[in-house]
């Protein structure tokens, strides 16, 4: 069950994926897959129903536990095939990245690196997970402790790193043990349907991973809330999808991980590298058109170097070439779609109407295509509503400020927490303000902070649990204690 992709030509999978078969919706519907750079039908894909999601819940469970059997040297060896099938087919995997969800494609490319390096990463850790053997205090006792894979898990990501917010959760739960049913965004299928076709091919067995592409996240998902197979949920996206999950999660006590919303400060201090600090606001904000999690929201420059940052910054981001991803030397692509356009727009005009200069940019491309041009906007009112709302988009906010404890109450006025940026030469002061920040991860003198090798992960509202880094495959994993008397 495949589609040539209109854009690219490629031969894409369009079937949902259940216990290692490719299946038409038991609905009988599909829906449409559309190119954000044209608003153009690329592809129809199968839409799962909640018999299918039933199907795919007793898959996983079926599955389970001869895959918890499976030797960690053997989760391994088909965790780095499937990293190498990834890197063999960056160029196809980018290209379908590229026309499903607009990045241009040289950042389509990083992201295929990125995300096959968790599936490397965690065939690493498969093979390193381990527990203890200690004594009790009277010396009468062993205590062992094994680690298990928590049990079947219901992963659901976002559109916007359309592969790599899918190997991030599959690659531990499945180096740990546990399978999978995964259903990714609407707007972005195709990207993970092409990764079950490798995971295939990389040798995972029948009924560990199943994928069930939807137009109705909310029955499906809930179904597999309410399943009582399911022992974990591991969730990317919005704060308000995560709290309802989190409420669904509540009646079976089950497990979950939430990488949520972000409104990250990136704070430039006076001493601050001017150019460095320029470079670092480009990938902060830029990545990903600023449709990224970690992307700089609010922009506290010192007041002495405020207007002199935010017109460098206007200048570099002002001569980004914005067009179609697949474009000749494109930098920047379109939005994802009219309604995040929309709101960037509404963001953008309110903190006009409140004061703020337009340095560059401002007002939104004509179609066709949800194309949004580099904006610089300084001299931003806090009372602003981009203060307090996620932007997703190409639009940075400069805020002055005056002094240190001025700025890290500003940063900290959010409910979120996931990330901060901290422009300094000092290093006593950036550790200082590094540690005040009300995040779970700091970039010091760096506007990227993601890494399969690190912890990601927010405090507040930002989420719960960390993915990647050493305590990655840990979320997927229980605690088994056997008290064993000495004789
Ligand atoms: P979203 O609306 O919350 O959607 C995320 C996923 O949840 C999609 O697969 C979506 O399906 C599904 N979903 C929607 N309603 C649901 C429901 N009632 N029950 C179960 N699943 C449901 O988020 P988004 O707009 O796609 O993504 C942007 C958000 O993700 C931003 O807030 C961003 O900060 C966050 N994000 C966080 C991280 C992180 O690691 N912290 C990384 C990337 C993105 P449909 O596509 O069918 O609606």
């Amino acid at each position: 069950m495949t589609t040539s992709l209109t854009r690219t030509g490629l031969d894409t999978p369009t079937g949902l994926f259940i216990g290692g078969a490719w299946r038409a919706s038991n609905s009988g519907k599909t829906f449409d897959v559309l190119d954000p750079a044209t608003g153009e039908v690329i592809a129809t894909v199968e839409d799962g129903d909640v018999a299918d999601a039933r199907a795919a819940m007793a898959a996983a469970a079926s599955a389970q536990d001869s895959w918890a059997q499976t030797a960690p040297r053997e989760r391994s060896v088909i965790l780095r095939r499937a990293f190498e099938l990834i890197i063999e087919r960056t160029e196809e995997l980018a290209s379908i990245i590229t026309a499903e969800m607009g990045k241009p494609l040289a950042d389509a490319r990083g992201e295929v690196a990125y995300g096959a390096e968790f599936f490397r990463w965690f065939s690493e850790e498969a093979v390193r997970i381990s527990g203890d053997h200690t004594l009790t205090g009277d010396g009468k006792n062993r205590i062992i402790v094994t680690r298990a894979p928590v049990g079947p898990c219901i992963l659901v990501t976002p559109w916007n790193f359309p592969l790599a917010m899918g190997t991030r959760k599959i690659g531990p739960a499945l180096a740990a043990g546990c399978t999978v049913v995964f259903k990714p965004a609407e707007q972005t299928p195709l990207t993970a349907l092409a990764l079950a076709d490798i995971l295939v091919e990389a040798g995972v067995p029948d009924g560990v991973v199943n994928v069930v592409p939807t137009t109705n996240a909310a029955e499906v998902v809930g179904s597999w809330m309410a399943s009582g197979s399911a022992r974990k949920i591991s969730f990317t996206g919005s704060t308000e999808v995560g709290k309802i999950l989190l409420a669904q999660a509540a009646p079976t006590v089950m497990r979950t991980s939430m990488e949520l919303g972000g409104n990250a400060p990136f704070i430039v201090a006076e001493d601050a590298d001017v150019d460095r600090a320029v470079d670092g606001a480009m990938v902060a904000k830029m990545r990903n058109m600023g449709e990224a999690c970690t992307a700089a929201n609010r922009f506290f420059v010192h007041r002495s170097v405020a207007d002199e940052f935010a017109d460098r910054l206007a200048a570099r981001m002002g001569s980004l070439k914005v067009g179609a991803g697949d474009g000749d030397g494109v930098e920047v692509g379109p939005l994802i779609d009219g309604e995040g356009r929309a709101k960037v727009q509404r963001l953008v005009d309110d903190a006009l109407l409140r004061g703020a200069r337009a340095v560059v940019g401002g007002t939104e491309a004509p179609g066709p295509g949800y194309f949004y041009p580099p904006t610089v906007l300084d001299g931003v009112d806090p009372a602003s509503d981009l203060m307090s709302t996620e932007i997703f988009g190409p639009v940075a906010a400069v805020i002055p400020f005056d002094t240190e404890d001025e700025v890290i109450a500003l940063a900290n006025d959010t409910e979120w927490g996931l990330v901060g940026y901290v422009f300094t030469q000092d290093i006593d002061r950036a550790l200082r303000m590094g540690e005040r920040l009300e995040v779970g991860m700091v970039g010091l003198n760096t506007g990227l902070v993601s890494n399969p090798a690190a912890p990601f992960g927010g405090v507040k509202q930002s989420g719960l649990g960390r993915e990647g880094g050493k305590v990655g495959i840990d979320e997927f994993l229980e605690y088994k204690y056997f008290a064993v008397p000495r004789s």
